[in-house]
């Protein structure tokens, strides 16, 4: 009778198991470096494949370096997506430890038009903030899909062209609203804007202090309301998770309208609960220079 009932209880637990991981290995393994690409990589292979995103919610992606655990669990994935363009320092590290011969490593920027960044000698990284750049970079990822999972090749393209159609009706309305405000600059927290700025003929200054949690000195005030006054700054933006203050005592001193920006480079936990997605941020962030425009 025990005998029966461990066989049982064997069988059963080979058949739960067995389907769980069934389950689970059919899905395409995906890795992504920051927010951004999971959201790519989440439109794109819908229900095929199963994304774990390494940078943290609310955690500053520039700064973010991989833990061994992120490592170790790289190295059974199938396919790993990275903006590139400078964004991840660590990727040429981690492809060097990465002894898997396996995973496809995606730079999902390496047919992006990179600009440089304003006084420095380096691309900017920022290059999903382009809604023009972001549709070769869905592509990237289609091309990637495709070759790491050839049986589900229709689904991601079909998944790549409703994403791509989206942001080319996106990227339509922002030319159409933002056509009346072409060549004004705006004051943000970090340079990040400079593809969207591109794309629509404005210019960023990206305004140091802003960002931080701590104000900044009243001389080091004084010289930020001097150069906003002195290069015509329409308007000041400020990122969610920084502190408003700052941008909107600048605002008052200088008579400009102030707004926030999302860079996406990291949802918050409030924003992933409410579904937000890259689409309704870039969206949120048109209505943002809209209005602070319009004012
Ligand atoms: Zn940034």
């Amino acid at each position: 009778m025990k005998k029966i009932l461990a066989l049982m209880l064997g069988l059963f637990m080979m058949t739960g198991c067995h389907g769980n991981t069934n389950q689970e290995h059919d899905k395409l393994q995906v890795y992504t470096s920051f927010y951004p690409m999971q959201s790519l990589a989440e439109e794109i292979g819908k229900d095929y494949v199963n994304v774990v995103n390494m940078t943290p919610e609310g955690e500053e992606a520039h700064d973010f370096e991989p833990s061994v655990q992120d490592i170790a669990g790289l190295e059974k994935a199938d396919v790993f997506i990275y903006n590139g363009a400078g964004m991840e320092h660590w990727v040429e590290d981690i492809s060097d430890a990465i002894e898997s011969k396996d995973l496809m490593i995606v730079n999902a920027s390496e047919k992006v038009d990179t600009i440089q960044l304003e006084g420095k000698d380096v691309a900017d990284p920022h290059t999903w903030l382009s809604l023009r750049n972001v549709v070769i970079q869905a592509e990237a990822v289609a091309d990637a899909f495709s070759k790491a999972d050839p049986k589900h090749k229709e689904e991601y393209r079909k998944n790549a062209d409703a994403f791509i159609q989206s942001m080319k009706a996106l990227d339509e309305k922002y030319t159409k609203l933002l056509e009346p405000y072409k060549g004004k600059t705006i004051a943000v927290a970090h340079a990040s804007f400079g593809y969207l700025c591109r794309d629509y003929g404005l210019s960023q200054l990206a305004v140091d202090g802003l960002s931080s949690e701590s104000e900044p000195s009243p001389a080091k005030m004084k010289e930020m309301i001097e150069t906003i006054k002195n290069e015509n700054i329409s308007v000041i933006f400020y990122e969610g998770v920084s502190n408003p203050k700052v941008a909107q005592t600048i605002a008052e001193e200088t008579n400009i309208n102030t707004g926030t920006l999302s860079t996406l480079e990291s949802l918050s936990t409030e924003e992933k609960e409410k579904g937000a997605t890259y689409q309704s941020i870039m969206e949120q962030n048109l209505e943002a220079l809209y209005d602070a425009f319009r004012q």
